[in-house]
């Protein structure tokens, strides 16, 4: 299986102009690039940041429309051609207080417009509330994003071994089908440590996603 990397922009950059050419100079350099990749830029972006990548968003809403403020669903996601969208991501949670009842429906309205939620932990608990009421065909959808706190934006990379063995605790509680990521300060020196040698199916990238030269270099690294 293809491995899978997912560029998480966060709020960034501050212009369209510049988020298509950091799209176009990574579209540029991708070559006979074998991995999966997968941009996720602003919401506003979606619809115009580019073509030639796969598309997904950084959240979403449960309900599929209606009196919600500022809201967006995965229905008009799907409309925007996206395939995926994070959700539970620590920064929501801790920015904007998401618990994990809410990542729960996410990840169910998700799925229900077929899209691939990717489901962000850094604890086991998270995992077992953000699943629940998923079936076995739903899990083959689902991706679910090791984030442990302590790397996320820090540049302070978790240790491999160490995300191996919650990868496996992971593992056992998803079962066989669905792909586990690695996320927090990948870099294109230690990206080959999660996914070569503690085995996580790919990356989830924040910063370093923005640097189309340093990602590629990540992209590469793991192809
Ligand atoms: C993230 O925000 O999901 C992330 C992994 O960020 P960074 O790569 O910057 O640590």
């Amino acid at each position: 299986m293809k491995s899978l990397i997912v560029a998480n922009w966060k709020c960034n950059p501050a212009t369209l102009k510049d988020g298509q050419g950091i799209f176009r100079e990574i579209k540029g350099k991708m070559g006979l690039v074998k991995s999966e990749v997968v941009i996720c830029p602003p919401f506003v972006y979606l619809p115009v940041i580019g073509k030639g990548l796969v598309l997904g968003a950084q959240d979403a809403f449960w309900e599929k429309a209606g009196a919600y403020t500022g809201e967006i669903s995965p229905a008009m996601l799907r409309d925007m051609g996206c395939r995926y969208v994070i959700v539970g991501h620590s920064e929501r949670r801790r920015v904007f207080r998401e618990t994990d009842e809410m990542a729960n429906k996410k990840v169910r309205a998700a799925l229900a417009e077929k899209i691939n939620p990717i489901l962000c932990i850094d604890r086991l608990s998270q995992l077992k509330a953000g699943i629940k009421g998923l079936n076995s065909k739903d899990l083959k959808s689902l991706i679910v994003a090791f984030e442990p706190l302590s790397a996320i934006g820090t540049g302070r990379p978790y240790p491999a071994g160490k995300a191996q063995k919650m990868y496996w605790g992971i593992r056992k509680i998803i079962g066989k089908d669905a792909r586990i990521l690695y996320g927090g300060s990948v870099n294109s020196g230690n990206a080959s440590s999660y996914v070569k040698e503690a085995g996580f199916q790919g990356l989830l990238v924040g910063g370093a996603s923005l640097k189309p030269r340093e990602f590629i270099g990540i992209i590469k690294e793991i192809s």
